[in-house]
């Protein structure tokens, strides 16, 4: 039997999850192990792997979701105290989840992302 994917168990609503925006292409929730006061996960409607999988048809909902990012972050009033978007992908990036997703992080100060590596 197939692995359960959590983020499409919670498109369908199977899983419950806070919901905070969803339109035709793209849905954000907050995230269950938040890691700033402000953790949100967007994904798109229609499934994609990572981005390692995404192609020349995928470039509209790439720009899509980078917009919808910027208005979540205003809505959330974190645009002008700064924030940070965060891509994992696959195993040493610590990808826990098979659906393509961008984190949304703020509400604090978030530090120098590339000194802590
Ligand atoms: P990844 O490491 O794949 O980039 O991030 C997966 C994210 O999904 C993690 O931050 C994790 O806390 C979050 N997550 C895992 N399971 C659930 C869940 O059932 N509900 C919600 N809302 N978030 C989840």
């Amino acid at each position: 039997m197939d692995k359960i994917n959590i983020f499409k168990e919670i498109l369908k609503r199977k899983i419950k999850s806070d919901i905070i925006y969803r339109d035709f292409f793209v849905t954000a929730f907050n995230d269950i192990n938040p890691v700033a006061p402000i953790h949100i996960i967007l994904i798109p409607n229609n499934y994609i792997k990572n981005i390692n999988n995404v192609n020349n048809s995928d470039i509209f909902i790439l720009g899509k979701m980078l917009l919808v990012c910027s208005k979540i972050a205003k809505y959330k009033n974190i645009d002008i105290s700064g924030y940070r978007l965060v891509i994992n992908c696959n195993k040493d990036s610590g990808q826990e989840i098979d659906y393509f997703h961008i984190h949304i992080l703020g509400g604090k100060f978030l530090g120098n992302f590339i000194c802590n590596i």
